[in-house]
């Protein structure tokens, strides 16, 4: 008799462990929650720039960027799931919904790579304004409007000024964000800082996941040598530099590697690794950035795949089993950058490519590029309890179903 009861108990808590341990996706059903101890990093399908919510092992949530691209011509894919919304605020319901166990859901962390509107928004033909009537809504400020951001992080802050100051229309509205968000909601504002592994951290429940680490690398071309906190800067000083060579915008982006035991992921926004003909060599950041990192597990195509980004050198080092493209535009990726990521000669073995949303002319043009892994939908990395093995979950982006469409792996982290 006790033994029987002991027995079902044992049952009992051993289903009960499995349910933790592991997400539970199943095709056809809508995605299953984050839980304590998985990495979850969603690539946000709405067809108008990046943006990815990442969940961490202690519940600890950073957003990258928050795009929303103006205006749209025919080389850009559709809006998704459709354009009766704006994108930042797709985005913010797509975060509730990811973080619908969390009766408070908020961003420890936001982070902008660079200032362009397909990571951050735009504020030109925007009608929308806060409730405080301080700034407009648009990509991040709306996202930032809806949820409180503990820290946002950014390569210009306080002065915007390198490596002149920057012009974009939307600064002067983000700028309104940044300042009425830390009068009004305690938001703090911190530069990203190369090289550092303590700028961005489990604030939740640290202690339970030492194995956590979310490495700066690069910023404005200042660049993580792999040792302890050193840098060194990639770029010349800009004093002996013709102003035309000097470094533009994407140059200029954040690159970052995550951590998580055997598991390793990296996102370089939209550094560029093949410099147009005529420029300086130092225009390649891709490489200083690859020397960095290493090998990894997954990694997000720089810039979109947009014929100057994905070097041979970045692709041969970083060797991911996992490539995720962020498409918006009929170029993402270019021909060559898909015959580079194919390529057994930059490295051995299998790979995945999975693009948020390929464009109808790009399926026309560039054979092969039937093999994706998946052509559509948002893609959800998750990485399971310790970082031994990983899944790649697509998500329908058509409508708000949430959706799972495809799942991918386990892949064994290296
Ligand atoms: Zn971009």
């Amino acid at each position: 008799m006790m033994k029987m009861r002991y027995g079902i108990v044992w049952v009992a808590l051993l289903a009960m462990a499995t349910a933790a341990g592991r997400a539970e996706d199943v095709v056809g059903q809508e995605i299953a929650p984050w839980q304590p101890g998985m990495l979850d990093i969603h690539q946000i399908s709405t067809g108008r720039g990046n943006s990815a919510l990442h969940v961490f092992p202690d519940g600890t949530t950073l957003l990258v960027d928050a795009g929303e691209l103006g205006q749209k011509t025919p080389r850009h894919t559709p809006d998704r799931p459709d354009g009766t919304r704006p994108a930042g605020e797709w985005i913010a319901r797509y975060i509730r919904h990811a973080l619908r166990n969390d009766p408070k859901p908020s961003l420890d962390y936001a982070l902008a790579t660079h200032f362009h509107d397909d990571h951050m928004g735009n504020a030109s033909d925007v009608l929308y304004m806060s409730k405080s009537g301080a700034y407009k809504l648009s990509g991040l400020t709306r996202v930032g409007d809806e949820f409180r951001i503990g820290k946002m992080i950014d390569r210009g802050w306080p002065d915007y000024k390198y490596p002149e100051p920057v012009k974009v229309g939307f600064m002067e509205n983000y700028r309104a964000f940044l300042k009425w968000q830390a009068e009004n909601n305690g938001m703090e504002v911190q530069r990203f800082a190369p090289g550092r592994s303590d700028q961005v951290v489990l604030c939740r429940d640290p202690k339970r996941y030492p194995n956590f680490e979310f490495r700066n690398i690069g910023v404005d071309g200042e660049i993580w040598t792999g040792v302890g906190t050193e840098t060194r800067n990639h770029f010349p000083p800009l004093e002996g530099v013709p102003r035309a060579d000097w470094p533009h915008e994407n140059m200029c982006g954040t690159s970052f590697r995550l951590s998580y035991g055997k598991f390793d992921y990296f996102n370089g926004a939209d550094i560029p690794g093949v410099p147009a003909e005529g420029y300086p060599e130092w225009h390649d950041v891709e490489t200083p950035v690859a020397m960095a990192v290493g090998p990894v597990e997954a990694a997000v195509v720089d810039h979109h795949g947009y014929i100057d980004s994905q070097n041979a050198f970045l692709i041969g080092v970083l060797r991911p089993r996992v490539w995720i493209i962020s498409v918006w535009d009929a170029g993402h990726p270019t021909q060559r950058v898909w015959q580079r990521l194919q390529s057994r000669r930059l490295y051995p073995g299998p790979r995945e490519v999975f693009a948020t949303d390929v464009h109808e002319a790009t399926r026309v043009v560039i054979g092969g590029i039937d093999k994706l892994a998946s052509d559509r939908g948002h893609i959800v990395l998750r990485v399971s309890p310790g970082g031994g093995e990983y899944r790649v979950v697509i998500v329908d982006d058509a409508s708000e179903s949430h959706r799972v469409t495809k799942i991918f792996g386990p892949y064994p982290s290296r």
